[in-house]
């Protein structure tokens, strides 16, 4: 059986590039008998308002998107814990002190993610007294795991190139797993058979085929869909203060109308499907 999800983070009010997400998601499965799971990723971000839960979930009903949610990811910490032990006993993490000012200051090239990690802590140890994140030793972890490769269903299949991201964090200085090792666990633990998310984390994709490789993980498919953006071709964003899907729905507007709309690609004034 086909499953697919939405997993928001709870750091914004959901806009309407997620009500278009979530469409995605949910009519993939509806369309294949299967399931729709929403999951809040709720230790994605350090901004992270679990409060914002309870509004996902009334956008979505508004919308007419039935859901199943599993459990967010703050009641899963003890098993990003335990899945990052197995990595670091296989010499596969090393702690890293550094700050956000001195990566950049450092870094040798940019990725998808913004600076690349130049190595330092790989190097030499982190000064002592610093609160530590912990990343993947890339090039060892790649030797280990051999040539991967991924499905999109739009993009086909696409050889694996983690190495473009680098040492990422895989366990964060604030919690026990970073965006990539909760989500790509959570997508194994949830049953999840198609990954659905926007374009923006395409790259992302790369570095979650690795890590199931590693962590002996099934396999699942995954569908990128294009972004919605705003006249000026930018994504829509929380930051920039796209119109609040809540804000709609306390507005009287009808949310099952707008996903008509979505579905059949007509979108709001100023809003177009991003090229990518
Ligand atoms: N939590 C991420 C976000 O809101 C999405 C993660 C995913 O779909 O893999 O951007």
């Amino acid at each position: 059986m086909e499953v697919t999800r939405f997993a928001p983070s709870p750091n914004g009010p959901l806009h309407l590039g997620h009500a278009f997400s979530a469409v995605v998601g949910h009519d993939l499965a509806a369309s294949r008998g299967g399931r729709f799971l929403l999951r809040i990723e709720d230790i994605d971000g350090a901004r992270s308002k679990p409060g914002l839960a309870k509004d996902f979930r009334k956008d979505l009903a508004w919308l007419g998107l039935a859901f199943d949610e599993v459990p967010m990811q703050s009641s899963r910490l003890a098993h990003y814990a335990a899945a990052a032990d197995r990595l670091r006993a296989r010499g596969l993490l090393y702690p890293c002190g550094c700050t956000r000012a001195e990566i950049e200051a450092r870094a040798i090239r940019h990725g998808p993610e913004g600076a690349v990690y130049p190595g330092t802590c790989r190097l030499s140890p982190p000064p002592p007294g610093r609160p530590l994140a912990w990343r993947i030793d890339m090039a060892k972890a790649v030797a280990q795991a051999g040539p991967l490769a991924w499905k999109d269903e739009i993009a086909g299949t696409i050889p694996a190139d983690p190495m473009a991201a680098g040492d990422v964090v895989l366990v964060r200085k604030d919690a026990p797993a970073s965006y990539h090792l909760a989500a790509t666990l959570d997508d194994a633990a949830d049953g999840v058979t198609l990954v659905t998310r926007g374009a923006d984390l395409f790259a992302a994709t790369h570095v979650h085929r690795l890590l199931q490789a590693l962590l002996g993980l099934p396999v699942p498919r995954w569908h990128h869909h294009a972004l919605l953006a705003d006249a000026s071709g930018r994504k829509l964003a929380k930051s920039r203060g796209s119109a609040a899907l809540a804000e709609r729905r306390l507005a009287g507007e009808d949310g099952r109308a707008l996903v008509n709309a979505l579905r059949q690609g007509r979108f709001p004034a100023g809003i177009r499907l991003a090229s990518t």
